[in-house]
């Protein structure tokens, strides 16, 4: 259950006339299915644009993004949204304060006309390691671990083969980070997915990543294996410099 991912010369400008800004010029990068892809830089480099182009949240950039080979712009909403879904940094603000969880999990399931929902439902619970009684809860009664865990949890219960995590753990406190990165990289292992993983954060690349993208400025500087940042073997001045920063 994983996808790959090619990026091929996206480019996207926000804004037109004097004010546009061409805040990706052109990116290309490709993810093998299975791997986990890291997208790191500096707040403002284009991370979270590339991903947003990645999921059509933002639909007017140009280029091509291909899914097992597939254009995103070809695949109907509904097989999109089997195929990758995405968690957020915030997980205050991606949930609804007044949505229980069981609200939360059971909307895409209705969506989707999946049977089987209270079973679902729960299997997801329990795979992001909480208990099923939390299906009754809502968000002010969790803590910021617990709701991103159910944030993942309703990124995982549509069985997508693509998880696109904008610094999924950059809000959380640093014990609560580690736990959160160990539970995604255990259902990795456990599912085969393809994660592509946007963090400012070199220690989660080197925690997650097989192989990571430095970002600057809306271009992608270098594509580096993890082992770089150990070594930091990087040739890119701007890569070496934020290996040695870190
Ligand atoms: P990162 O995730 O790396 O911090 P973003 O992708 O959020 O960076 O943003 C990259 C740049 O694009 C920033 O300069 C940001 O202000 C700009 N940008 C993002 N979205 C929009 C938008 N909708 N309109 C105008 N500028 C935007
Ligand atoms: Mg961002």
């Amino acid at each position: 259950m994983s996808v790959s991912v090619d990026v091929r010369n996206l480019s996207i400008t926000f804004g037109a006339g004097p004010t546009a800004v061409k805040v990706l010029p052109d990116v290309s990068f490709s993810v093998k299915p299975g791997e986990c892809f890291g997208l790191v830089g500096e707040s403002g480099s284009g991370k979270s644009t590339v991903l947003r182009c990645l999921s059509m949240l933002t639909d007017f950039w140009q280029g091509d993004i291909l899914l097992d080979g597939q254009s995103v712009r070809q695949l109907p909403l509904i097989a999109r949204c089997r195929m990758l879904q995405m968690v957020f940094q915030d997980p205050y603000g991606s949930l609804h304060p007044r949505q229980s969880v069981r609200t939360v999990l059971h909307e895409p399931l209705a969506i989707h006309g999946l049977d089987d929902r209270e079973a679902r439902m729960r299997r997801a619970l329990t795979d992001v390691g909480l208990p099923v009684s939390f299906l009754d809860r809502f968000p002010h009664q969790l803590s910021g671990g617990q709701r991103q865990r159910i944030a993942i949890a309703r990124a995982l219960i549509l069985e997508p083969s693509l998880l696109l995590l904008d610094e999924p753990t950059s809000a959380l406190d640093v014990s609560v980070q580690a736990e959160i990165l160990n539970l995604l990289q255990r259902l990795r292992e456990e599912r085969g997915f393809t994660y592509l993983l946007v963090t400012h954060d070199l220690a989660v690349v080197d925690h997650m990543c097989d192989r990571f993208a430095v970002m600057q400025r809306g271009e992608v500087t270098e594509i580096l294996p993890r082992e770089a940042i150990a070594d930091n073997h990087a040739s890119h001045p701007y890569a070496r410099e934020l290996i040695a920063a870190s």
